[in-house]
């Protein structure tokens, strides 16, 4: 490809309003243009990495047994309703009407297309299992789109759906894409790790989401410093043993803590360890209140809360149901004196509490010395809270560290949820009707394209690796206009292409110092210059990544580059 006829934009500045690595790079080097919030153009190069990271998903998932298929994004509310996701998807939904006011969505998942296509289809387990794939873009309308084409609200994902007639079956199928996945973001070069990431509904530990590694991932990863254990941090279960104390117990006081709200403040007032005081929260889990508890050094984790209760919504009570529900102010909620009627939950912690300090539901004013079962009652003890660098790893070795990630793959045994709720069912065997076991299985295609941007860059932007690169190779004639140059850089652009390297030629009439800051930018992994030495036959070549420079003759250019290539 010339340069001169294609669309590649670069930025000599930072663009004010990309806060990551990732999207500067890409948008300096022109590789994408944002066109509204979360909704971006892949400019040509853009577009040519974002096939080659399709090309690998589609190899390794059709070698996994699965076979390509295309449904509409555009969906309607039927089948949403049909599976109950028209109520309870939210707004990350994306809906609209046609002209006849019928309701549609924007795909934001395709579960409910595939379940009623499959449903309609497929009869008889002679026909399963079977794995379908599709790489479409999908629309969701996320609260905070950010990070580029990390967090967009239209973007691409690969997305797999498998049904079985037995949970081995899935099993099989669960490993082998999993396999898949490990395989593409291995060709793609990413530092990844695959994470427990739910112990979900069905009880199955096996179900992971892949991780890239990254300072910017909005996922926190619990992994164990000594063995192979790795969770996502909303998932790992706390299982320290905590120690009994052996303090006697003291008469419950109330004291005066004017103005002192948070944990940090009433332990630093009282002078007392956060480790002696109790963080109280209020939750509505779908219609219900209820208190939760925990030490004052430790994070309610609301997603332990939520599987406990068996909610499908939980959240924070506002100050205004704080006051409603509990009579009390917002800040100095507590378990003593607390509302009757309103449930306690505790993490397994505060049972081992001894003269504790909690709110005393009236503003400024705390309890010291409040000891369990004497000053309070609790429903339900539970492991509630986050785990915590340090704590003992679920898996009995080793101690919990945290790492960020960037979740770029997921996969998830769905048993029948989608299948009962519409209806889809085979004849197996014996001739009785059978709910279709399903798994699903995603990858963010646009996200692994700037998780790899993320990784693979310097101040002076991207460094491709050799699988993803738009191009293999830079040729920079350094004066266009000198004949020597600019003959010889046209047939190595012959000859390279010839030899099946895919070439960008800088045929521009820009000065040096852009053409190199340019290629410098876009980051493919070889730049050949063809400068003063032209005459002789000689040429440069640079190695984007470390830098190094070598002069080769132009006759042994293609062996020396394939050489490079392979050494890559
Ligand atoms: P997240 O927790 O990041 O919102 P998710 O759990 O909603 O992700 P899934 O529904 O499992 O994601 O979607 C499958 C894959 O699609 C994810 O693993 C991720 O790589 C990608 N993905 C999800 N949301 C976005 C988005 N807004 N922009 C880009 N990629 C996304
Ligand atoms: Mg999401």
């Amino acid at each position: 490809m010339k340069q001169s006829m294609t669309l590649i934009p670069t930025l000599r500045e930072v663009p004010a309003d990309a806060d990551v690595k990732s999207h500067q790079q890409l948008l300096r080097a022109g590789f994408i243009r944002q066109n509204a919030s979360g909704i971006y153009s892949f400019l040509p190069l853009g577009r040519k990495v974002l096939q080659k990271v399709e090309e690998i998903i589609r190899e390794e998932m059709v070698n996994a047994g699965g076979a390509e298929l295309l449904m509409p994004a555009l969906q309607q509310a039927e089948l949403w309703q049909e599976s109950g996701r028209w109520n309870t998807y939210g707004p990350e939904l994306m809906r609209l009407e046609d002209r006849h006011n019928r309701n549609f969505a924007l795909g934001a998942t395709h579960e409910e297309v595939i379940t009623s296509l499959v449903r309609d289809e497929i009869k008889s387990y002679k026909k399963l299992p079977l794995t379908l794939f599709q790489i479409q873009t999908k629309f969701r309308d996320e609260k905070r789109p950010r990070f580029g084409l990390l967090r967009g609200r239209e973007f691409i994902m690969k997305d797999a759906y498998s049904f079985h007639s037995s949970y081995e079956s899935l099993d099989e199928t669960y490993e082998k894409i999993f396999q898949a996945y490990q395989n593409v973001f291995r060709r793609c070069g990413l530092n990844f790790r695959a994470v427990i990431a739910d112990s979900g509904a069905m009880g199955g530990k096996d179900t992971h989401e892949f991780m890239v590694l990254s300072d910017i991932g909005e996922d926190t990863i619990a992994y164990s410093d000594t063995s192979q254990y790795a969770a996502n941090i909303e998932m790992a279960p706390v299982v320290t043993k905590y120690k009994e104390s052996t303090e006697a117990k003291k008469d419950l006081e109330k004291v005066e803590t004017p103005g002192k709200k948070t944990i940090e403040e009433v332990s630093s007032h009282l002078q007392t360890g956060k480790d002696k005081c109790i963080k109280s929260l209020l939750f509505k889990a779908d219609e219900e209140f209820v208190l939760v508890i925990v030490r004052g050094d430790h994070e309610v984790n609301d997603i332990k809360v939520k599987n406990l209760l068996d909610a499908s919504v939980v959240e924070l009570a506002t100050a205004e149901e704080t006051k409603e529900i509990l009579d009390a102010p917002f800040g100095s909620i507590g378990p003593v004196n607390s509302k009757a009627g309103v449930k306690i939950i505790a993490d397994e912690a505060i049972k081992y509490l001894i003269n504790a300090v909690c709110g005393a539901n009236q503003e400024g004013l705390h309890y010291t010395n409040v000891n369990i079962e004497r000053d309070f009652k609790v429903d339900q003890f539970a492991d509630l809270r986050f785990i915590q660098e340090g704590d003992p790893s679920p898996d009995g070795e080793g101690t919990i560290q945290f790492a960020k990630g960037i979740e770029v793959g997921h996969v998830f045994k769905l048993g029948t949820r989608y299948s009962d709720a519409m209806g889809a069912q085979y004849l197996d065997e014996n001739g009785r009707a059978q709910s279709m076991i399903m798994g699903c299985y995603g990858i963010g295609v646009s996200r692994t394209l700037a998780a790899v941007a993320e990784q693979y860059s310097d101040e002076s932007g991207l460094q491709w690796p050799a699988s993803l690169t738009p191009f293999d190779l830079h040729i920079i004639p350094v004066n266009i206009k000198n004949d020597e140059q600019r003959e010889l850089a046209d047939q190595l652009y012959k000859e390279l292409k010839d030899q099946r390297f895919d070439v960008l030629l800088d045929d521009r009439q820009e000065r040096p110092g852009v053409k190199f800051t340019d290629s410098d930018l876009i980051g493919l992994p070889f730049r050949v210059t063809v400068g003063k030495k032209a005459s002789e036959g000689i040429v440069e070549v640079k190695v984007r990544k470390t830098g190094d420079v070598i002069e080769v003759h132009k006759d042994e250019l293609a062996a020396r580059l394939q050489e490079l290539f392979r050494n890559q």
